[in-house]
């Protein structure tokens, strides 16, 4: 499969902000980078720049230093909503 963009250009566009979080929580979401635990209402998502980190979302709380310091919803948090909708009963 040919792909558009090399994760290096994928990276730099990040840099630059081209792509929003939320683009980037859809493309974790369908990476299946997305671990959900309703019964302990927990939420695991591995990150994309690093395979070994894998922050925790905790009453809508993010680990990730990006939400750490904006206090707003980062690409984790969006990952996990899009799997709410695509796992959510009777869908859309
Ligand atoms: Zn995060």
């Amino acid at each position: 499969m040919e792909r558009i963009l090399s994760d290096e250009q994928m990276k730099q566009k990040e840099q630059e902000g081209e792509l929003t979080r939320e683009a980037r929580g859809a493309r974790l979401f369908s990476n299946g980078n997305v671990l959900v635990l309703p019964e302990q209402k927990v939420s695991y998502v591995q990150s994309d720049t690093d395979a070994d980190i894998v922050y925790k979302i905790e009453d809508n709380e993010c680990e990730c230093p990006d939400f750490q310091r904006r206090q707003k919803a980062c690409k984790h948090q969006y990952a996990v909503a899009f799997y709410g909708v695509c796992n959510a009963e009777g869908g859309l």
